[in-house]
């Protein structure tokens, strides 16, 4: 037992410390780009070089974002929320980019027990990353249907599903292993980071595909009840 405590106690640390420093590095990176600015104004000749840089600056930080998030092991402060308002939230923030690029989402929330035990910002960030991957296999626009049911009373199920490209089945093996990705700016973190969030919050995910037509996430979390 005090073997174990110790470890999980390593564990928070190594943690920090790996929080610690991507938070540092976030502000050598911040230095860069700025020069990277003011030199790129001043002398146009090297500008595709520029804008490499840039944009590998811009990986980078997007990268450290998602490793910061990996880095909170646990849900800390879970209080009651609405899962139907979360994702209303989400979905307001994806209104403009949903406007200029064709895409339409469609909400169904029918379900009446819908209270969950979460921390609300991370739940957010497991529909965010799930509404991007969505509009990242709809270049050219297309819909996402959001349905929200309950099993029964004490499950309630949320299905993100898209007609994008749809995900090969090669590629569906692959599919929330760090670092896997099929974009070229991709980090490949975000549904590791889905999994992990749901998996914490005691649910479960599962991910489909009708290659070339879309595909289909299903979240499924326990409903709470006091
Ligand atoms: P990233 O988006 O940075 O690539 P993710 O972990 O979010 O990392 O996704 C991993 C891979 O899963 C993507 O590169 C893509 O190939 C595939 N994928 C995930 N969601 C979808 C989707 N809705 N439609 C098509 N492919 C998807
Ligand atoms: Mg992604």
């Amino acid at each position: 037992m005090e073997e174990y405590i110790r470890n999980s106690e390593k564990l928070k640390i190594s943690g920090e410390i790996a929080a610690g420093v991507a938070h540092e590095i976030r502000n050598p990176l911040t230095v860069i780009s700025g020069f990277i600015k003011m030199i790129s104004e001043k002398d146009s000749a090297f500008s595709q070089y520029f804008s490499i840089i840039n944009s590998e600056i811009h990986r980078m930080n997007l990268i450290i974002s998602e490793f910061l998030i990996l880095s909170k092991p646990h849900v800390l402060n879970p209080k009651a929320h609405s899962i139907t308002e979360v994702i209303n939230e989400v979905i307001l923030l994806f209104e403009s980019e949903a406007n200029f690029k064709g895409v339409s989402i469609i909400k169904n929330c029918k379900a009446t027990h819908d209270v969950v035990l979460c921390e609300a910002n991370q739940m957010k960030q497991v529909f965010i990353n799930l509404l991007k991957n969505a509009f990242e296999a709809m270049p050219t626009g297309g819909t996402i249907q959001f349905d929200c049911i309950n099993l029964n009373k004490n499950e309630v199920l949320i299905v993100i599903k898209d007609n994008g490209i749809g995900i090969p089945s090669e590629v569906l093996k692959k599919i929330g292993t760090p670092f896997f990705t099929t974009k070229e700016n991709g980090t490949g973190l975000g549904l590791m980071i889905t999994e992990r969030i749901i998996e914490q919050h005691k649910g479960s995910v599962k991910i489909s595909s009708n290659h070339p037509r879309g595909t289909c996430v299903e979240i499924t979390l326990p409903v709470y009840s006091d």
